[in-house]
């Protein structure tokens, strides 16, 4: 099958799976795999790497060609959300689109709401001063940015009114448009643990309304997933009270805890 006739499949396939009570039996990491095939495919369709082609020849599994790994489905969907207009007004306003970043195999993965001018203008989420203080709590934790994976709800930059500064929170409609392509990266890359980073994470991921007082610190699940709700990175740069950022790392421990790493004395005893 060409890659135009897939896109076709695939964008059908969506649109049933969004307006329907009964979705196809198809899987976001199903049609994930099924954009990924091409490549497999035209190998594949090589009579020489036919299973039982030719008399004495090997067969694809025999030489190494094997099913897309999750760096691959990642990558196709990745390709859709480039060059994706759900959301025109977004479409027209971003630089670019903001992905994820990571490690495809990560045991861990943060989601936060949606990137910010910095993250539009690096096409990486968690760049800015909040993506930084993130930064430092992994490390603190024992963890390169490399190792985890990071997302956003949103890959577009929420718009800002003309001559207006910062950023805005997604709205729930941005947020509804946009969760299937994080819930395809959650399906692809299975985490063990997964952290919502603030309140508007969580209403995209779960859409459950509630205060942060009332979420984080304990235990939540997606999809069988474990997952841990914290205060947004942003919410610590605004509020320094040591009281704030200690809640943080405590969820952070409970969450090394989960992965069953390690935790030193120096660790437990630690404050951002
Ligand atoms: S926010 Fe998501 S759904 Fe909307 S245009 Fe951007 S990538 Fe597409």
């Amino acid at each position: 099958m060409t890659q135009p006739s897939l896109d076709l499949v695939i964008a059908a396939l969506e649109r049933i799976r969004e307006k329907s009570d009964h979705a196809p039996r198809a899987s976001r990491t199903a049609l994930a795999r099924l954009q990924a095939a091409p490549v497999a495919a035209s190998l594949l369709a090589a009579p020489e790497l036919r299973e039982g082609g030719r008399e004495g020849c090997t067969s694809p599994t025999e030489r190494g060609l094997q099913a897309p790994n999750k760096a691959d489905l990642l990558a196709a969907v990745r390709e859709r959300v480039r060059v994706c207009t759900k959301c025109a007004h977004l479409a027209c306003s971003r630089t670019q689109t903001v992905f994820g970043v990571g490690n495809p195999d990560a045991d861990l993965m943060f989601i936060g709401e949606a990137p910010g001018a910095d993250e539009d203008q690096q096409g990486e989420p968690f760049v800015g001063r909040a993506g930084q203080l993130l930064t430092r709590i992994l490390k603190a934790m024992n963890f390169a940015r490399e190792d985890v994976y990071i997302a956003n709800i949103l890959k577009c930059r929420p718009d800002m009114p003309a001559g207006s500064f910062g950023n805005r929170p997604p709205t729930p409609t941005e947020m509804q448009t946009c969760r299937p392509y994080l819930v395809e990266q959650i399906d692809i890359i299975q985490p063990s643990v997964l952290v919502a980073l603030g309140a508007v994470a969580v209403e995209g991921l779960l859409g459950t309304r509630a205060t942060m007082r009332e979420l984080r610190g304990r235990w939540h699940t997606y999809n069988s997933i474990p997952l841990m709700i914290t205060y947004h990175p942003a919410y610590l740069l605004r509020n320094q009270a040591p009281s704030e950022k200690r809640k943080v790392w405590e969820d952070m421990l409970q969450v090394l805890e989960r992965l069953e790493r390690p935790i030193s004395e120096r660790q437990r005893n630690y404050f951002l």
